[in-house]
């Protein structure tokens, strides 16, 4: 009999375990539980499809379960796990007519749960199901059936990288959009105030109304009609899309006893593993190390799932062992024409994990500046005083800047120096940046502070 693997979420980290592992050991048997209706889907697409950029959601679906049977892996939509047992190595799962459970045995378990939209208790009514957020493709039919449904005032609550993104598909619909967040910037947590502050202007160019310093302290609602507010301040909205982060779904894990880190999210090892015989975790629900701090971090992205669930994958078929590397939280974003990125350390962050950073921040253009169409751009990076060393970099400018912080992340990943980034050979013709490319003047000023 050859041994089973059991995926409990079938999305980036869940299905990416399981295509890995049936590459590399055809005689695993798969089995993946999904409680929702799709598999395999990108949830990054969703704000595209609400704006109308994506035409229907079945665009956003990478796989089918017909697909993966062909590939031997049996998927189960409307299919809830909701009991692990260690002992016996069972799952129990409930299908969608909410029938009978089916326990299923297993060897390996790979916990992929993914993160839901936050709602803190700290809001008052903020539980309202009217309130709406993105998470699944089901979520984004919600959200799209109501933007469609007529135009009006529509207030977005958070202004991380969700939050923008539906704020800009609301004003492409033309709705008058207020964005409502509590930090002095948007992106808070992952930008310097240097280049949240430009972000700000983006976000305001774009044509939305945005608030900051605003703490919402409660959603009131009078029929379809919301008011948002705080303490000094109150805003009417005829749609309130909640957009404050998510947090990782570990409640069934830590019901069967798979130990949380320090985050919250599961704790594994750098192969995916918890510290439980056979059961691995990866993705939103669970933590990985930061390449730089060397800490257990909870980053929320596609990128790291896809990673996380592959490495499992990986190890799971006895294809390894293979580490994960890590992450730098590297991530990009766009609201109308601007472009927001960043990757590593912020000044914060580096402070915090005892390095004394120095910046190089720098304004220029995203051409050259006779180009026409030549877009303002702000690059600011991040190092370490006493050795030089790149910690992080952030970017604001219009098309063409943002992906320049995918040479930033390299740089770091490979533990260069500023005065080293600074004369990498970068490719250079005036309709694509300036013969100093701006992400090499940053590097050079903030090696001038170093060292
Ligand atoms: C609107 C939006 C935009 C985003 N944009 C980006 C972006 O541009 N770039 C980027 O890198 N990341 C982006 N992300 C984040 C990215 O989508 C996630 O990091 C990624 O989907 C995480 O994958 P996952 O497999 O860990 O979890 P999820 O995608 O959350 O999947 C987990 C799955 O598990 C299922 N599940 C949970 N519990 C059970 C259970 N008990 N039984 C059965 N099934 C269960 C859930 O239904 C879900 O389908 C975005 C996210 C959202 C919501």
């Amino acid at each position: 009999v050859s041994d089973r693997l059991v995926v409990v979420g079938g999305d980036a980290a869940g299905m990416s375990a399981a295509s890995q592992a049936r590459r590399l050991a055809p005689d695993l048997e798969i089995v993946a539980f999904e409680r929702g209706n799709h598999v395999s889907y990108s949830a990054c697409g969703e704000p595209y499809f609400v704006a109308g950029i994506v035409p229907t959601l079945e665009r956003l679906v990478a796989r089918r379960p017909a697909e993966f049977a062909r590939r031997g892996i049996d998927v189960r939509l409307r299919s809830e796990v909701k009991e692990i047992d260690l002992d016996r190595r069972t799952v129990k799962v409930r299908d969608a007519a909410g029938g009978a459970s089916a326990e299923w045995g297993f060897d390996h378990l790979m916990y992929a749960t993914g993160s839901a939209p936050l709602r803190p208790t700290s809001i008052e009514g903020i539980d309202d199901p009217a309130i709406l957020g993105l998470r699944t493709l089901d979520d984004a039919a919600a959200l799209k059936q109501r933007v469609d449904g007529g135009r009006g005032r529509a207030v977005v609550v958070g202004g991380g990288y969700i939050g923008i993104e539906v704020a800009e598909a609301l004003v492409a619909r033309h709705w008058e959009v207020t964005m409502v967040t509590s930090g002095p910037h948007v992106l808070e947590k992952t930008l310097d105030p240097e280049i949240g502050d430009a972000a700000c202007q983006a976000v305001r160019a774009y044509g939305v109304n945005l608030m900051t310093g605003a703490l919402v302290e409660r959603v009131e609602r009078d029929g379809d009609r919301f008011r948002v507010a705080g303490a000094d301040f109150a805003v009417e909205g005829d749609l309130v899309f909640i957009g404050l982060g998510t947090t990782p779904e570990v409640e069934l894990a830590a019901a069967a006893g798979i130990p949380l880190g320090g985050t919250g999210a599961v704790a594994v090892d750098n192969y995916q593993r918890t510290s439980i015989e056979g059961v691995w975790a990866g993705g939103d629900c669970a933590e990985v190390s930061h390449r730089l701090t060397g800490r257990q971090v909870n980053i929320m992205l596609g990128t790291v799932a896809n990673k996380t669930g592959r490495i499992a994958g990986t190890n799971i078929a006895g294809g390894g062992p293979t580490p994960f590397p890590g992450v730098l939280g590297t991530a990009i974003t766009k609201i109308g024409e601007a472009e927001i990125a960043r990757t590593g350390l912020t000044t914060i962050e580096a402070r915090a994990a005892g390095y004394q950073p120095v910046t190089g921040l720098v304004m220029g253009t995203t051409t050259a500046g006779y180009w026409p169409g030549a877009a303002p751009m702000k690059v600011m990076l991040v190092a370490d005083r006493a050795s030089g060393r790149l910690l992080g970099g952030q970017i604001v400018g219009g098309a063409g800047a943002g992906k320049r912080i995918d040479v930033i992340a390299a740089a770091i990943w490979n533990g260069m120096t500023a005065s080293e980034l600074a004369w990498v050979d970068l490719a250079y013709a005036p309709p694509f940046g300036g013969v100093w490319d701006l992400v090499l003047i940053a590097a050079r000023r903030a090696a001038d502070d170093a060292g």
